[in-house]
């Protein structure tokens, strides 16, 4: 008897695992066909001086608008898009839409662009950025490429030499969520970096958690002793804003300076 109901047990699990791999492969075809179908969209969540609270750039953020299923946030379509490699299409659009949207703005912020290391290494990355600006007349100045400390630590040499095109370009590169991932920190010596952004892991717990507020105070003095832009996420509270300020932060991003919106100027609240 325990032996069958071990076997049940294992044909609902068997079941489960089809039906999710049929639903993974439904939403693959569903986003290849949203790609050039135009159901892509980005918002823009500013980010701002503390000092004053102007808007200094914006970032990029995709989501879905599925015709069945509404506003898809990034997290239910990425992981999907960087496993069957259409993440380099759907990066190659991002790219464009965004740069487009702040080339036919009046304001001078920038615009910054997440860029999965997948999209990143592929050789011609940079050839492409360089066009996108060129066809859309952006400065090179206004364009901030968002990469993870992954790619940072790629040992890939394609890698490397697609980041110092980039800068040479004149786009700045930024490091994203910065402290999560790995603690090596030789790339900051090596490789053009502009700016770090500290994780809004971290930002919660401010004025709360003592761990927090040193790792946070850390990461500042880190910034500034190297001479680069440190820009804090997530900053919901006047009391978080407040006590960043306080510890010498310039720039930050959170749901309490605007949320993401998929108008490119929407000033922030
Ligand atoms: P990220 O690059 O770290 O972007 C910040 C995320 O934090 C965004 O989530 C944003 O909406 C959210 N956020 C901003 N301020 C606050 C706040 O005050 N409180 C809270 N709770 N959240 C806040 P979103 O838009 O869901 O994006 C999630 C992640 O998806 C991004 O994290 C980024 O890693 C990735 N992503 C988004 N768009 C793209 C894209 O076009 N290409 C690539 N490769 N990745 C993208
Ligand atoms: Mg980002
Ligand atoms: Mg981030
Ligand atoms: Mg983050």
């Amino acid at each position: 008897q325990a032996k069958s109901r071990g076997r049940d047990r294992w044909d609902t699990v068997d079941s489960f695992q089809r039906k999710a791999a049929t639903e993974r492969l439904d939403l693959e075809h569903q986003l290849r066909a949203a790609i050039t179908d135009g159901e892509l969209e980005l918002h823009f969540q500013p980010i701002v001086g503390l000092d004053g609270r102007d808007v200094i750039g914006r970032e990029a953020l995709v989501r879905w608008r599925h015709p069945d299923r509404g506003l898809m946030p990034p997290i239910t379509f990425l992981p999907v898009a960087e496993e069957s490699g259409l993440i380099v299409e759907l990066g190659a659009w991002v790219l464009r839409d965004a740069v487009r949207a702040a080339a036919s703005s009046a304001d001078p912020g920038y615009v910054a662009v997440n860029v999965s290391p997948n999209q990143m290494i592929r050789p011609g990355f940079s050839d492409e950025v360089e066009k996108v600006l060129a066809e859309s007349g952006l400065p090179a100045s206004q364009l901030v490429v968002e990469l993870t400390e992954s790619v940072m630590l790629s040992s890939a040499p394609a890698a490397r030499q697609e980041i110092e095109q980039l800068h040479n370009l004149g786009v700045r590169i930024v490091v994203d969520d910065f402290g999560t991932g790995f603690s090596a920190l030789s790339y900051l010596r090596d490789l053009p970096v502009s700016g770090i952004k500290v994780d809004r892991s971290f930002t919660s717990g401010l004025g709360e958690d003592q761990q927090c507020d040193r790792i946070v105070e850390a990461l500042i003095g880190l910034g500034n002793g190297l001479g680069i832009d440190v820009i804090v996420e997530g900053v919901e509270t006047e009391q978080q804003s407040a006590w960043l300020a306080g510890i010498g932060v310039r720039h930050a991003q959170g749901y309490l300076f605007g949320k993401p919106s998929p108008r490119y100027e929407l000033q922030p609240v």
